[in-house]
């Protein structure tokens, strides 16, 4: 029995044109900023996201990270969606690396945030409260269905940031999830952004890695604050080799991935365990809460007939699909979902 693995677009494996491209890779040391493949890979990314340069990281995490870094000082004070990433997911890196505190502003159940709960959540100047450092989004919404926000959406809370003079960092994860989503360039909605990152890890299907971008002044400072967490690599090119193939040939095949989504989610909305909107499904996740039975429970059930979901709290599964999956597989697990959850 083959595994169907739908518990993250990270299982993906590199494609047998990144593995070619991996191996005939020009190197150099990025530490002396001389490695062309690290810097065609930047370039790339800065140009994809509308910003002047880009910097290689070794993951999301990082790139976050070094974001805050970047932007604030210690003891700043970073506004995120209670469902954000950068707060649940992050080991609180935020807080135990940066220094900065998180203040948490609802998300709805599409990931977005309410321009005007943002602009309470900006500390006046007084004594004894925090300094606002940064204000982060997240496009397109892990916690949040992988819900999508629009080019308008991301103006909204980018023009309450600018009249207090506030940065906005994206984190961007599935940028071009969003951007393939709603049909417009991941530089339409990175625009408003002062700082912007995405993964080549995820539906991208790199083995490694993610890219921030801003200015080149923002990413000068952010190459120091990369060293300093330990993220200065050397040949790196190696595995920058397949973040390029992955930017030139991997983004248009994420519709696909969104198809099978909705295939999937369909398929589920028809057993009552699953308690699912399909309509809601925008792009690669599907995150359905489970009625009558746990989660911890279901997922064993199913893991035992070859299909992988992802467990939350809240007695929630999550389904992602990605580049390895196609519709007969979508349509395999729900014939194996079926035999678990079909009375
Ligand atoms: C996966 C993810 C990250 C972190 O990326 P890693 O490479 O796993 O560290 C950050 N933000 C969002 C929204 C993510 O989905």
């Amino acid at each position: 029995m083959n595994i169907i693995d739908l518990r993250s677009d990270t299982v993906t494996h590199p494609t047998p044109a990144m593995r070619e491209a991996m191996a005939r890779a020009e190197v150099g040391d990025d530490g002396y900023g001389e490695d062309p493949t690290v810097n065609r890979l930047q370039e790339m990314a800065a140009a994809l996201l509308g910003k002047e340069a880009g910097l290689y990281v070794a993951s999301g995490t990082m790139s976050n990270l070094v974001a805050v870094m970047t932007h604030c000082q210690r003891g700043h004070e970073v506004i995120v969606g209670h469902e954000a990433h950068m707060f649940h997911h992050e080991v609180a890196a935020h807080a135990g690396v940066a220094g900065a505190q998180i203040r948490t502003v609802m998300n709805d159940s599409r990931g977005r945030l309410d321009p005007a709960d943002v602009e309470l959540a900006i500390r006046p100047a007084r004594a004894n409260y925090p300094v606002t450092g940064l204000i982060c989004l997240e496009n397109t919404h892990n916690r949040c269905g992988g819900g999508v926000l629009t080019v308008q959406e991301t103006a909204a809370v980018a023009n309450v940031a600018r009249r207090y003079g506030v940065p906005v960092h994206l984190d961007g994860a599935r940028i071009f999830n969003a951007a393939v989503y709603l049909g417009v360039k991941a530089a339409d909605l990175a625009k408003d952004a002062t700082s912007a990152t995405f993964c080549l890890s995820k539906g991208l299907s790199c083995p490694v890695g993610s890219v921030l971008c801003g200015s080149r002044d923002f990413i000068a400072r952010a190459r120091k604050n990369r060293q300093m967490v330990g993220g200065g690599m050397r040949q790196a090119g190696i595995i920058a080799a397949a973040g390029i193939v992955a930017l030139e040939t991997m983004i248009p095949r994420l519709a696909e991935d969104h198809a099978n989504a909705q295939f999937l989610a369909r398929g589920l909305a028809r057993f009552p365990v699953f308690d699912i909107e399909p309509e809601a499904v925008q792009t690669n996740i599907v995150r359905i809460g489970i009625r009558g039975m746990k989660v911890e429970d279901l997922a064993a059930k199913l893991g035992a007939k070859g299909v992988k979901a992802g467990v939350f709290e809240g007695n929630k599964m999550r389904f992602v699909t990605h580049y390895g999956i196609t519709a007969g597989d979508i349509e395999e697990a729900l014939g194996r979902i079926g035999e678990v959850a079909g009375k």
